[in-house]
């Protein structure tokens, strides 16, 4: 069993946020902004590559509602989903950080210069 079917399922200790049947959410062990929260699925989805629309329709409420339960849903916050290798996936069960309480930095995500980009 992964890492974070482990917390889905209470083997593993995590400061939950929201929860309900189908997911849950809690603090990330290594924050990055005042506020960085993970939210999964409880079925083990490797990554959004595998995420079907219907998982992710009922996602999109439940991460609204985290949003609402720690306040930032209207300062604002930012969503991200690693996927696989060059995405810097480390854990492959789904997640999306969710950050926020504090603005939050924008910038060149890759080590080249961006005009070799175009
Ligand atoms: P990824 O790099 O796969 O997108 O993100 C994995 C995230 O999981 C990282 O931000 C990391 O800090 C977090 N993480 C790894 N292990 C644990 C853990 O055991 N508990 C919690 N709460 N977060 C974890
Ligand atoms: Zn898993």
């Amino acid at each position: 069993m992964c890492l974070f079917c482990k917390i889905a399922n209470n083997e593993i200790p995590s400061e939950i946020i929201l929860e309900n049947d189908d997911f849950i959410a809690f603090h990330d062990i290594n924050p990055k902004a005042p506020v960085h929260i993970l939210a999964i699925p409880k079925l083990h989805v490797d990554s959004f590559n595998e995420l079907t629309p219907d998982i992710m329709s009922k996602m999109t409420s439940f991460i609204q509602n985290v949003a609402a339960e720690v306040n930032i849903k209207e300062s604002g916050y930012r969503i991200i989903t690693n996927v696989g290798d060059n995405g810097g996936q480390e854990v492959n069960h789904l997640h999306f950080h969710v950050l926020g309480g504090a603005k939050l930095k924008w910038g060149h995500f890759a080590d080249s210069d961006p005009k070799s980009f175009l």
